[in-house]
């Protein structure tokens, strides 16, 4: 009999599971840039992401830009995201753009519970799944925001928040779904502010919420890419990265920059 597999160090382990999941760089532009600067900005990344196959690059414009943009990546290894989408399927919604919508014009992600949408438009989980059924019913894989407010982490309580996040919304959708869902850990005081979370308490509630998703989905939870975002920059994007449970970032202020937001994905 032999136990030598048994005394195996953890790291080479860990390693192997990192390996089985997909490196995700994605830029949030929110409400910023003309079509024309749009345009300009991705066909700057295009030009300068060429050598990069270690992430995919993702990126989420305004809804008015996402013709010309998708005209612009085509053919590259880049991927198109939405900011939102809408939480019904068709019908008398003024002002509101659907999933399937999105997916005919080739977007292949949309975010779904970004703080701003949670605390501006009052999008409770309630809303947040029917959105997200609705994005992956039309093959889109949601990239589902969590995170705590500065009150909650100061009170210790954001584990227990991004909990009740992921019960709510991803522990109802259909579990060979599953897989097809990115979560996205934005604690809101890092966003647009300039603080940044430690990359160790990065990595702790990132492992917390791998920890949650297997208590529910098993060993798939292994493969979710976990991404973190709050003023993610190019000085602070390596460390963050090299955590093992941290599997890319979502970038808000400096995706508007070309040569940060390759930067940051040049990290890894
Ligand atoms: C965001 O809004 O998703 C975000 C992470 O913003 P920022 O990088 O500007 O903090």
């Amino acid at each position: 009999m032999n136990f030598i597999t048994f005394s195996l160090p953890l790291p080479p382990k860990l390693k192997i599971i990192n390996k089985m999941r997909t490196n995700i760089v994605a830029g949030n532009w929110k409400m910023n840039t003309t079509v024309k600067e749009g345009v300009k900005l991705v066909s700057e990344i295009v030009e300068k992401s060429k050598k990069i196959s270690t992430v995919k690059l993702i990126v989420a414009p305004p809804f008015t830009h996402i013709f010309s943009i998708s005209e612009k990546i085509k053919g590259t290894e880049i991927a198109l995201s939405s900011q939102n989408c809408a939480s019904e399927a068709k019908g008398a919604y003024t002002g509101e753009v659907s999933a399937e919508m999105l997916a005919d014009m080739d977007v292949k992600y949309a975010i779904i519970g970004h703080s701003e949408r949670r605390e501006y438009y009052k999008e409770s989980s309630e809303i947040l799944l029917k959105k997200v059924k609705l994005a992956l019913a039309n093959g889109i894989s949601p990239i589902f925001c969590v995170g705590e407010n500065l009150n909650e982490r100061e009170e210790n309580r954001h584990f227990d928040i991004v909990k009740k996040q992921i019960e709510e919304v991803v522990f109802n959708v259909d579990e060979n779904d599953f897989e097809k869902i990115i979560i996205a850990y934005e604690p809101v005081w890092a966003i647009g502010t300039g603080k940044t979370a430690t990359a160790e308490q990065a990595q702790e509630i990132h492992a917390y919420i791998r920890e949650v998703l297997s208590g529910e989905f098993g060993k798939k939870a292994e493969i979710t890419s976990i991404l973190y975002g709050g003023s993610c920059k190019p000085s602070n994007a390596k460390e963050i990265f090299s955590k093992p449970d941290v599997d890319g970032g979502l970038i808000g202020g400096a995706s508007l920059n070309a040569d940060d937001f390759i930067a940051i994905a040049k990290s890894f």
